[in-house]
């Protein structure tokens, strides 16, 4: 006998979405963060508690919520920044889908306190499935938005439980806002345990990515670092950043790559670069790469997962050659050793 169809509840239907997006503390807290980052902010501070199962805190000093947008921040696929689906093609923003704050009220409590510049006071709301539980309260505080998520997955047993160990959780969280923190160095971070006094990274305001990269990463690698850049006007593309020269290795590859400033996964990209530093270090031993890459917005589409974790891009194959052969330059011109065997 066939099985009747039903419209599945609004409630059941965002849950299922939420989890999709909200993978783990770490996407949400990178989720936040683009929407400071979006929001002008030049100072962002983090607090996490039990790798942010427990609490996940942001703080930043941008351009803030406006009262009047309270009531519909959270629910799903509301936005300031995408109107018609043809601006995508142009977005400048991280966000555009609206669903970033929707999903995380749907899988915990979220607390938003708010102030605009031209607003008297700050507003304070707390939000579940995309709701405010109550009327939003008006408080003291500064320009810009705080937003609190407790008990992450309260209402997903089996995802929170799968976080037993909350030391890697919040590794995780830590290479989140350390990337972020390389690429924006404009923009000072601030990330910390609940209850220390030390944070655990610290970046001011207005340094520079190698001075992020020695704050983070630390002063070792930073020393070895060669600058790279590089533009294509064939497949229209400009990439620039700080690339571990042949007299540094390590065992295990980090690797930051953003495409149009999104932090993505890209294994073609990192498979071809990789692969160029194999004639140059030890066997079994890797680079460290920050690479910022853009692309002619009209050949990358951005919309492909939830999560963001993914942009496609046309020519990705002739742009991959193009860098390795700007990465192979960029070390052979550092490489004294085979400068001299070439001059001998
Ligand atoms: P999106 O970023 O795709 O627009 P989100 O769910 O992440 O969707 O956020 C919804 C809206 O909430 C944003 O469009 C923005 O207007 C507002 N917002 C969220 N976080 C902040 C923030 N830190 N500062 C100012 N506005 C924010
Ligand atoms: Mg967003």
């Amino acid at each position: 006998m066939a099985g009747t169809i039903r419209k599945l509840d609004e409630v059941v239907v965002n849950r299922i979405a939420a989890g999709e997006v909200v993978q783990r503390p770490a996407n949400a807290l990178k989720e936040m963060i683009e929407n400071s980052l979006d929001a002008k902010s030049t100072n962002i501070q983090l607090t996490v508690k039990q790798g942010g199962l427990k609490l996940l805190q942001i703080q930043d000093n941008g351009t803030g919520i406006r009262k009047e947008d309270f009531g519909i921040v959270c629910e799903r696929f509301t936005t300031s920044k995408l109107t018609k689906f043809e601006d995508l093609s142009e977005i400048a923003t991280y966000g555009f889908r609206g669903e970033a704050l929707a999903s995380i009220t749907h899988v915990a409590h979220v607390t938003i306190t708010s102030k605009t510049a031209d607003s008297k006071c700050a507003y304070k709301a707390t939000y579940n499935d995309g709701k405010p539980t109550g009327p939003m309260k008006p408080c003291a505080g500064n320009q810009g938005t705080m937003i609190t998520v407790e008990d992450l997955f309260y209402n997903m047993d089996v995802r929170r439980k799968a976080f037993k160990n909350h030391s890697e959780e919040h590794a995780k969280i830590a290479d989140v806002v350390q990337k972020y923190a390389i690429h924006n160095a404009k923009v000072g971070f601030t990330l910390k345990k609940f209850g220390e006094s030390s944070a655990d990274i610290r970046t001011p305001p207005n340094s520079t990515v190698t001075d992020n990269i020695r704050l983070t990463y630390g002063s070792t690698v930073a020393r070895e670092l060669l600058p790279i850049s590089h533009e294509d006007k064939t497949f229209a593309f400009k990439l620039t950043g700080q690339i571990s020269s042949a007299s540094y290795s390590l065992k295990k590859s980090i690797f930051l790559i953003f495409i149009n400033h999104r932090l993505v996964d890209c294994s073609t990209l990192r498979k071809a670069i990789e692969g160029v530093y194999t004639s140059y270090l030890p066997k079994n031993m890797h680079p460290f790469l920050y690479l910022s890459l853009e692309v002619a917005a009209r050949n990358v589409d951005v919309n492909v997962h939830p999560t963001k974790h993914e942009v496609h891009f046309l020519h990705e194959d002739a742009i991959a050659e193009s860098i390795q052969r700007a990465v192979d330059a960029t070390l052979l011109s550092s490489d004294s050793s085979r400068t001299f065997y070439a001059q001998a």
